[in-house]
């Protein structure tokens, strides 16, 4: 079979024919028909700041596609089911993979860098990694449900504990940050506000409901301005990774106010007045991933039309055109949201 394969310290991927192996006991074949290009594989393929544990790697952890082999075992699948994959992978054994809450598990990985994934005609996976996906959500949207829908989903409503008169704050509206700003529309009915540095995000965030929009290039003090904005955040999602952002934004939080962290930055995360901290009650978590929970919840509320990624998916290619698109999401040419790769074209 054909696979986009990264071998250790090149910056681009090689299309080469791999070994087709053949599902064991629990597994399945995906047929993969959609599978999109994350920041994460920006990193990891063109800047080299991500690696992978082991070379040559086939990456890709955001896909879908349909079961085209059963092994022995699988009794809730069969062949010709549509389904997504988990980005995430986990020993499934231990008491959280067996509560369902598999990102606490302590030997957590992701799918193309722990293990091949799914830029490739096929992928042989556990089913218990699998969802089913309706005929309603067609292979791309439901491909992106794996990781750059269920992160921000998992953030905002199990670790962010959104209310539906939250007035919610997103930080960084990125491929995951964009879909920060769709979750929290679907899930409050006070303001969303939508910050980044770039102008093209921004518009992707109008198009998603965000009321607001703060460029924070444009301003002295993001956070200050958020204040006057927004008249007080009860949930910031921070997706940048860019600590100031964080900081600066604490001033414009409410009593009780949450902060969840999402975006992996380098820098310390300080506070001026950490009084601040304590006189307003307010918490500090991060996320990463997400759970058993996530993609069901979102397929259901794709069903009840409460969210719509048709907006996200900026292009189809084939495999032959990985490296373009990698290229085009690194430079961002065109606004990208998320490229998808279907390798069956
Ligand atoms: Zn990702
Ligand atoms: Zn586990």
């Amino acid at each position: 079979m054909k696979a986009a394969v990264l071998d250790s310290g090149k910056t681009i991927l090689a299309i080469r024919d791999v070994p087709d192996t053949n599902p064991g006991y629990g597994e399945v074949k995906v047929a993969i028909k959609a599978c999109g290009i994350c920041g994460s594989d920006v990193h990891l393929v063109a800047h080299g700041t991500l690696k992978c544990r082991h070379y040559p790697r086939v990456p890709g952890h955001e896909s879908s596609g349909v079961i085209s082999q059963l092994g022995e075992g699988v009794e809730d699948y069969a062949i010709g089911d549509r389904v997504v994959i988990a980005a995430g992978t986990c020993c499934g054994k231990c008491a959280h993979c067996l509560s369902g809450r598999e990102n606490f598990c302590k030997e957590i990985g992701v799918f193309g860098f722990d293990r091949d994934g799914s830029f490739a005609d096929s992928l042989v996976v556990e089913s218990r990694y699998l969802y089913k996906l309706p005929e309603e959500i067609p292979f791309e949207e439901g491909a992106i449900l794996a990781d750059a829908v269920s992160t921000p989903y998992n953030a905002i409503k199990y670790r962010g504990n959104i209310q539906e008169s939250d007035t919610v704050a997103i930080i960084g509206c990125g491929g995951l940050g964009i879909h920060g700003v769709a979750v929290a529309r679907a899930l409050t009915k006070a303001k969303v506000i939508a910050m980044d540095i770039d102008a093209g995000s921004l518009e992707n965030a109008l198009a998603y409901g965000a009321d607001e929009i703060i460029n924070i290039s444009q301003v002295r003090n993001a956070g200050k301005t958020l204040k006057e904005i927004s008249k007080g955040v009860d949930l910031l999602v921070d997706f940048s990774g860019y600590m100031k952002n964080v900081e600066d934004s604490v001033r414009a939080l409410n009593t009780g106010g949450r902060i969840v962290l999402v975006g992996i930055g380098r820098q310390p995360l300080s506070f001026q007045i950490p009084f601040i901290l304590i006189e307003k009650m307010i918490s500090i978590v991060g996320s990463y991933g997400s759970d058993h929970r996530s993609i069901p919840d979102l397929i259901q509320m794709y069903l009840d039309k409460k969210i719509n990624l048709k907006p996200s998916i900026t292009g189809i290619h084939p495999l032959s055109a990985i490296n373009d698109c990698i290229t085009d999401l690194d430079h961002r040419v065109g606004n990208p949201i998320r490229y998808i790769i279907n390798p069956s074209l």
